[in-house]
């Protein structure tokens, strides 16, 4: 980790800037610049930048540590355990440090719920389709019995009476050097500033119950390996009446048997023989948009590329579809019969070369002999 970066700077935000602020920035730019998404040349460098700015600015004691000693270099007194030393990972790292990052806000006020991320599986065609599709999973989600209150069906929640509803309280402590005050969060409410007297037997207070949940998603044509889509709302509840937090959908696509696929283009392998690479032939090449007919003019040579237009995948960004590239590979027939044999020997004495009769080619004869 380089010491003497301005890690505000890189997220663009403001030396003051609120936790919150911190986290919507670091996780706009993460997604801006991943590489997954982003193929500029610069945009793997930034993506790293990204991560390390936050990896110290979203950590309430290393964002003080660095503001303190202006580095979040370990040798300059950190304790730091690198979460964003590789980045092979992709999305489970970055999440991973979001997921449970340090909110130094006070207690009481409302929260975001936390984000969660599901993991959905395409096929190499689904993925280039896309399609319309259910998820189920469990999340922590709103009590139905309460709405989330945590008190008794009739009753609600009253003002704490230990810390007025401020979620914090003092103690005073004595110590050698003196009486010492410190704050603490409250013991009565656990900070919500509020108390319920009489507890939704359903969530037991908390106010969330782990439900079953259900969510349509149409997957857009076009998606790739690692690519990610948010769903608003649809994480884990809020609380204290925040808002829920977001569902992540990473989407891991299969390969496929036939193509290779880079973005919207499609690379397909097509092997013709040295007949039709001599004299021409028009072929059926299969493609995900089903079989398309190609001209193989005469003369075409071994590792020669032809482009379908259009039968690539869709660009998620911008209009159109990619194409599919087709390299011809000209096989030569490894056994032959005596006619084919007859047959080659004519070519080859129409074409002015003389076999040696050995099966070794004439050049090679000579250096032997
Ligand atoms: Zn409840
Ligand atoms: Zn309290």
């Amino acid at each position: 980790m380089a010491a003497n970066k301005d890690y505000y700077d890189i997220l663009g935000v403001s030396k003051d800037a609120s936790d919150d602020e911190i986290k919507k920035a670091y996780r706009k730019l993460s997604k801006k610049y991943h590489p997954d998404i982003n193929k500029a040349p610069d945009a793997e460098q930034k993506f790293k930048d990204v991560n390390e700015a936050y990896e110290v600015l979203g950590d309430s004691q290393k964002r003080a540590q660095y503001d303190q000693f202006g580095s979040a270099d370990p040798n300059a007194g950190f304790g730091g355990q690198g979460g964003f030393s590789d980045f092979g990972g992709g999305f489970e790292d970055i999440f991973g440090s979001f997921f449970g990052g340090g909110q130094r806000q006070s207690p009481n006020q409302p929260r975001q719920g936390e984000d969660l991320q599901y993991q959905m599986s395409l096929k190499f065609e689904e993925a280039i389709f896309g399609k319309k599709t259910t998820i189920k999973y469990s999340r922590e989600a709103l009590c139905k019995t309460c709405g989330g209150s945590g008190a008794k069906e009739g009753t609600s929640p009253v003002t704490c009476h230990k810390c007025n509803g401020t979620g914090t309280i003092q103690v005073t402590q004595n110590t050698p050097l003196g009486r010492m005050v410190r704050q603490q969060t409250c013991d009565v409410c656990n900070g919500t500033g509020k108390e319920i007297k009489e507890k939704c037997p359903t969530c037991g207070g908390t106010g969330h119950t782990s439900q079953q949940h259900e969510v349509k998603v149409s997957v857009p044509a076009g998606v790739e390996d690692g690519q990610q889509m948010r769903l608003q709302g649809q994480g884990e509840a809020g609380f204290n009446g925040g808002p829920y937090g977001d569902l992540y959908i990473i989407f891991q696509v299969q390969p496929s048997d036939m193509y290779e696929r880079d973005g919207s283009e499609i690379y397909y392998n097509q092997t013709i023989s040295f007949v039709q690479a001599a004299l021409g032939d028009e072929i059926e090449v299969p493609t995900v948009h089903g079989k398309v007919k190609l001209k193989v003019p005469a003369g075409t040579q071994t590792g020669t590329n032809f482009r379908l237009k259009g039968k690539g995948a869709p660009r998620l960004r911008g209009n159109g579809t990619g194409d599919q590239h087709v390299k011809v590979k000209v096989t030569v027939p490894k056994k032959l019969n005596s006619g084919q044999k007859e047959a080659l020997k004519q070519f080859a004495k129409a074409s002015g070369e003389e076999p040696s009769g050995h099966g070794k080619s004439g050049f090679f004869d000579k250096f032997m002999n």
